[in-house]
């Protein structure tokens, strides 16, 4: 449905994006892998009260690295980016929830972790943009999206949490 913000921008988008319950596609990128930041990084969006969905870990071809972020085929480190991805292993993650999509991208901090905040997982754990140790979907449609590339549709689990009730009136 329409919405105008207090300026009367017309913003959909973000109105849609608190009210909805999202899907949004996380990875540890391999320096978070190597660096032994996995269980720090899901236990950020599980303490949050965000949905794990999906989950493994996972070596990633090329082509898939190329195909997820296409979008950046023009910059100049594109080359060093999908070296980047696919130099080791990643944690693949799917969460569901509601506003998940914007909320993770706060959870993570600025794309330049010494412009990222501290409390966030960029500002806390990481200090080169290069090296920034985890993804998260921009927007929900890309959330779709990245999470059907990299998971099949066996490997993502609905459930109910038992704390369910206690995360939500
Ligand atoms: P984000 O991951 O915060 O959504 P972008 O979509 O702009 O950021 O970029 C995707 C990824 O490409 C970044 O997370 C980072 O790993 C890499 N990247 C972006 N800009 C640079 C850069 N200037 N130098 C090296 N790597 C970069």
């Amino acid at each position: 449905h329409a919405s105008r913000s207090s300026h009367g921008i017309f913003l959909p988008h973000l109105v849609a994006s608190l009210e909805q319950v999202q899907q949004t596609y996380i990875m540890v990128k391999p320096d978070g892998v190597q660096r032994g930041l996995v269980g720090e990084i899901i236990s950020r969006f599980e303490r949050k009260g965000f949905k794990l969905i999906g989950l493994k870990l996972f070596q990633c071809p090329k082509e898939l690295a190329e195909e997820h972020y296409k979008d950046l085929k023009a910059k100049p480190f594109y080359p060093k980016l999908i070296d980047y991805i696919t130099s080791g292993p990643v944690v693949c993650m799917a969460w569901e929830g509601v506003g998940v999509v914007l909320s993770a991208r706060k959870l993570i901090g600025s794309t330049d972790p010494l412009q990222a905040e501290p409390g966030t997982i960029r500002g806390d754990l990481a200090v080169q943009t290069g090296r920034n140790v985890v993804h998260g979907s921009d927007s929900p449609e890309n959330g779709k999206r990245e999470t059907a590339l990299w998971f099949k549709e066996g490997e993502l689990c609905q459930w109910t949490p038992a704390q369910a009730p206690w995360l939500q009136e």
